[in-house]
């Protein structure tokens, strides 16, 4: 395997960065993800897009230009071989003498791009659907960047390994569902209604969400964005959960609920299906 570090390409097995590099010293940086389905790149606009983004809010510099950018995450997907899988790409503020403030101008962002084949869980994981385990949200107040300061996700995520869930499910002080610990947080009410929380700067705004909406409304399911609480989705009548690798993933227990009759629902089924749709067709750019 292939790993891009600053410039190079460099061997997977061996590549890392400084010691002085502040993504390992402060996780001072932001990284996306990206599938990579039939060879090409899934909704690469909507992560260009966000990464910009992530960086303007930290006052962090583009290391690259968009197009040369991608070129890179295309030239690692190639020399690893990858047809199904993800690309993860990180950039931090940098290698400098470590102290808090930012080095100066000149000091240029690291970039570090990574791939790997494999997407998603097993297909029995998909047709089972998952447990999800409700957690306070500790997180910090800006969950609207894709910061690479992910202890909280990290314990979060180990919580629900060790109680045989999948995932958790981030709740806030009032009851409500945030988002996962690295995925958005939907459910189906009684009446057919997909609701996912609004963007804000208390989750990220996931790229798959924003497919899923769309993909949702063009197909005449209504879509409302607002917050949901705990109770609300144990009672639902379909849970999911979305991501760039898992899609719209099945969440049929929440903490010791059964949801509804404890099967992936038919809505969750369908998004699925179209996401696969999306996924083979347009879904490349
Ligand atoms: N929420 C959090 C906290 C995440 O870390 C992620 C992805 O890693 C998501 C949601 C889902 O985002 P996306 O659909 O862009 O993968």
């Amino acid at each position: 395997r292939i790993a891009y570090v600053n410039g190079r390409y460099v061997p997977h097995a061996t590549a890392g960065v400084h010691v002085e590099d502040r993504g390992l010293q402060f996780s001072d940086g932001v990284y996306e993800v990206i599938a990579i389905a039939g060879g090409r790149p899934i909704d690469m606009t909507g992560h260009m897009e966000r990464l910009a983004r992530s960086l303007r809010e930290l006052r962090i510099a583009m290391p690259m230009p968009a197009r040369p950018l991608r070129m890179v995450m295309r030239e690692v997907v190639r020399r690893n071989r990858v047809r199904n899988g993800i690309v993860y790409l990180q950039v931090n503020r940098g290698v400098y003498r470590r102290d808090h403030p930012f080095p100066p101008a000149a000091v240029p962002p690291s970039l570090v791009v990574t791939a790997r084949s494999g997407l998603g869980p097993s297909a029995a994981v998909t047709e089972e659907g998952v447990r999800v385990v409700t957690v306070p949200d500790q997180r910090w107040a800006r969950r609207d960047i894709k910061s690479v300061a992910l202890l909280p996700n990290v314990l979060a995520k180990q919580a629900a390994r060790e109680a045989g869930a999948y995932e958790a499910w981030q709740v806030d002080a009032d009851g409500a569902v945030t988002e996962g610990t690295s995925t958005n947080a939907w459910i189906v009410t009684r009446d057919g209604t997909l609701v996912t929380r609004p963007l804000g700067d208390d989750i990220l705004a996931g790229i798959t969400r924003h497919t899923l909406i769309a993909l949702a409304r063009a197909d005449g399911i209504p879509v409302e964005q607002r917050a949901f609480t705990v109770d609300e989705a144990k009672a639902a009548r379909e849970a999911f959960t979305s991501s760039t690798t898992l899609l719209a993933l099945p969440v049929v227990r929440i903490d010791d609920a059964v949801v509804a009759n404890g099967a992936p629902g038919s809505i969750t089924r369908r998004l699925r299906e179209l996401y696969h749709i999306h996924m083979a067709g347009a879904g490349g750019e």
